[in-house]
């Protein structure tokens, strides 16, 4: 057995296998023995039937007896039932719709049986549960299910899918471990780091976290590879960061009092930590090499009057004389001393947006920002290009061709080019780009970032901007790249949104106080956390508000004279536009809608918003909902309507009324997750196992450091062959977001 080696050419799979292999992506014998169990059952996680009681989610294994189907009594709906058997008792099961079941499974089979448990004059049965046919008794609890546990602490359990359970993954690794290919996997681990943190090495760690014998075996062989994808990530970054900086950059200096001269200029006081932002990036723009920063701040932070100010320097920043040689690139460098600067020009500054309102608003900002200097700002879109000032008109910006504003922007006449992804087109050529701005970086892809940024023989300043609230170790870790600045304060006098926790029997009376505030004129956001209804019959489905639904009822019960919209990503965008321009101008009141409307356009006069089943999101994705209404100078209010009852939910939610910020949500989100809800993969890029890791500081900093020092002292890892190909490898594999 090789680690390239197909599965399916070692194990005899039959055609639901296959696709279930492929579903979950696992192609060869290395795919499969790199796939971590997502957490480890043990005997105490299911139970036993005299043990049940109404409304519990069980998981039970036992024997089916009694299968037969019929046809319930008067509605004539087809049915199935059976009773489950353990040592401890007996339930019945009911299955409406599915009487296949009971074809499926043979008298007497084991299954393996979750479902909430549900009662009926004091009989207790389960109704359309997830059943599944086994061979026998789990692995790991073995014939002790039903009693003492042996030897072993817990069975794996693996993401499964339909036809590959996680007995097929005990087994199958079983042959795969004792085939001996431990014996050819190599260390990627330098081995002083395994001594130094005290991690097993490759070889033990892969049977510990496969077959554990004891618990802290599994512990220690998961934080090893949740430590190994963290300081692969954060060499590959940290790599492509030192390249960065190698190439030259322009030296941005500007005195204080300049800057303060321009900052006075504001409509506003500039807040606490909008000035250290600045001042930050001035440190950065006066270093020897480029910046690379995240600013991170939510949403109405003021992360623009931030960026605004830092273009000003640039802007105002004469060009090199000569910029010839790599090497006189930066005044500081050049043979004869400083190399001196142009008496004309500016250095320029791309201005980059995820959309096309949002670049348009930026570009309208920045001519008020600028206006006073007499400077050329360029606006290029999809849709057409634009120029301040106007030659008729120099209060206003007037529309020109993409030929002329890209002529203008080559020979660098126009220092401030705002923009959206046509920005980075090979067309777009600068004379001196000196500055880059991303802003709200995550909506962009890595290459598209990296496209924005390769344009050059001198690597311009890069700030990235990001409203998007992420813990700070998991930002450290996938902007291995960046260095982090947060823009954790609002505006003085912005009004906070007021947050209720609003339970079930306080409905009545806040549906009352929200027609008040729409009496008023105000507009509201409804968000569901699905579409549609489910299906009403199958009693396990969560019952959660759809949008569909609650816009029926609303209309219905609740606000009858109001006119009620609903938004989701079923719709097409066509659609979804033209209800957010309905809503937009008031054409629409209420507006039901998934979390879609998260990255949606603003809409001051809506100062309302309900979130439904708020149990279902987390912290953060509540957080960013809210920022919805936070735009508006009239009070907004946010009602966070929870249906569950438990006092750790409750905890959770009141979080939303006491953290600062969005970051500390996020903390406080990523520490109270467990596994299985981490959503990694999913939501940024790397493993459940790494998530694990990253609620670990210490563990972070140190696969940080680490990645630091040899890259600092070995740029290519010339002396690290593996870890080269480690990163190569993943780098073609794994793309970020
Ligand atoms: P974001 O961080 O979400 O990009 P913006 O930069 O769009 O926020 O700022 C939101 C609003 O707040 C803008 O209207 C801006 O003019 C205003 N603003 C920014 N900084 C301040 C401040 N220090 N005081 C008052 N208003 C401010
Ligand atoms: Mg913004």
């Amino acid at each position: 057995m090789k680690l390239k080696d197909l599965i399916v050419g070692h194990f005899r799979l039959a055609e639901q296998q296959k696709r279930a292999l492929h579903k979950l992506g696992l192609v060869t014998i290395s795919d499969l023995l790199f796939n971590f169990p997502v957490r480890y059952g043990d005997v105490a996680q299911f139970k036993n039937i005299t043990d049940l009681q109404k409304d519990d989610l069980a998981l039970i294994y036992g024997k089916v007896t009694g299968l037969k189907t019929s046809r319930a009594f008067r509605k004539k709906i087809p049915m199935a039932e059976a009773t489950l058997e353990d040592e401890s008792g007996k339930i019945k099961i009911i299955w409406f719709h599915q009487p296949y079941i009971a074809k499926m499974l043979p008298e007497d089979s084991f299954v393996k049986v979750e479902g909430k448990v549900g009662e009926r004059k004091g009989v207790l049965y389960l109704t359309n549960p997830e059943i599944e046919k086994i061979d026998k008794l789990p692995v790991g609890v073995g014939n002790s299910l039903f009693g003492k546990k042996d030897n072993n602490f817990a069975y794996p359990v693996y993401a499964e899918t339909r036809g590959i359970t996680s007995k097929w993954f005990y087994h199958a690794l079983q042959k795969v471990l004792k085939s001996g290919i431990l014996e050819i996997i190599t260390e990627p681990i330098p081995t002083e780091l395994l001594e130094k943190y005290n991690l097993p090495g490759i070889k033990t760690s892969l049977i510990w976290i496969h077959a554990p014998q004891k618990e802290v075996d599994s512990i220690s062989a998961r934080k090893r590879f949740a430590f190994q994808e963290i300081f692969f990530i954060q060499l590959e970054k940290y790599k492509e960061r030192k390249k960065y900086e190698e190439k030259p950059s322009f030296a941005i200096e500007k005195s204080a009092k300049e800057m303060n001269d321009f900052i006075k200029r504001f409509p506003f006081k500039a807040t606490n930590a909008q000035s250290k932002a600045v001042n930050i990036i001035l440190e950065d723009f006066a270093k020897p090499h480029a910046m690379s920063r995240l600013l991170e701040g939510d949403v109405g932070s003021g992360k623009t009057a931030v960026a605004a100010a830092t273009v000003y320097a640039v802007t105002t920043t004469r060009p090199l004389k000569h910029v010839e040689s790599k090497v006189l690139g930066r005044p500081s460098a050049p043979a004869d001393g400083l190399a001196e600067r142009q008496d004309f020009g500016n250095l320029q500054t791309a201005y980059m947006a995820p959309t096309e309102i949002l670049a348009e608003q930026h570009f309208d900002s920045f001519i008020k920002y600028f206006a006073y200097l007499n400077i050329n700002i360029g606006l290029i879109t999809g849709s057409g290009c634009k120029k301040f000032p106007s030659k008729l008109h120099p209060t206003q910006a007037t529309d020109i061709s993409r030929a002329q504003l890209l002529k203008w922007v080559e020979n660098g006449e126009i220092p401030i080019l705002v923009g959206t992804h046509a920005l980075i087109q090979k067309s777009v050529q600068f004379k001196n780009l000196a500055y880059i701005i991303i802003d709200e970086q995550h909506r962009f892809g890595v290459r598209q970032r990296q496209q924005l940024r390769k344009k050059d023989d001198i690597s311009p300043h890069l700030l990235s901007m990001t409203a998007t609230p992420i813990p700070r170790t998991l930002a450290l870790t996938i902007y291995g790249d960046l260095d982090l600045t947060l823009l954790d304060e609002m505006p003085h006098g912005r009004k906070p949104v007021i947050t209720e926790i609003v339970l079930p029997n306080e409905r009545e009376k806040t549906y009352t106080k929200i027609k008040e505030e729409m009496a008023k004129g105000r507009q509201l956001y409804v968000i569901c956390p699905r579409i549609f209804e489910p299906d009403p019959l199958k009693e396990t489905a969560l019952n959660v508000k759809s949008v569909t639904e609650e816009a029926e009822r609303l209309n219905r019960d609740i606000f009858p004279n109001k006119n009620i919209g609903i938004l989701h990503s079923k719709m097409s965008s066509n659609d979804k536009e033209k209800m957010m321009l309905a809503f937009k101008n008031a054409e629409v009141d209420i507006l039901v809608a998934t979390s879609v409307v998260e990255v949606g356009v603003n809409v001051p006069n809506a100062t309302l918003i309900i979130i439904e089943g708020a149990e279902r999101f987390g912290l953060a994705q509540l957080h960013q909902l809210r920022g919805r209404v936070i735009r508006s100078n009239d009070q907004a209010y946010c009602f966070v309507f929870s249906d569950t009852k438990t006092a750790k939910t409750f905890e959770r939610l009141k979080a939303l009324k006491t953290a600062k910020n969005g970051f500390e949500l996020a903390e406080f989100d990523l520490a109270q997750r467990g596994a299985g809800e981490l959503y990694g993969r999913k939501q940024w890029g790397i493993s459940d196992l790494a998530m694990e890791g990253i609620k670990n500081i210490k563990m972070v900093e140190a696969a940080r450091l680490e990645a630091h020092k040899i890259v600092d002292t070995d740029p290519e890892l010339e002396n690290y062959p593996l870890l080269q190909e480690k990163i190569t490898s993943r780098d073609n594999k794994i793309h970020f977001e």
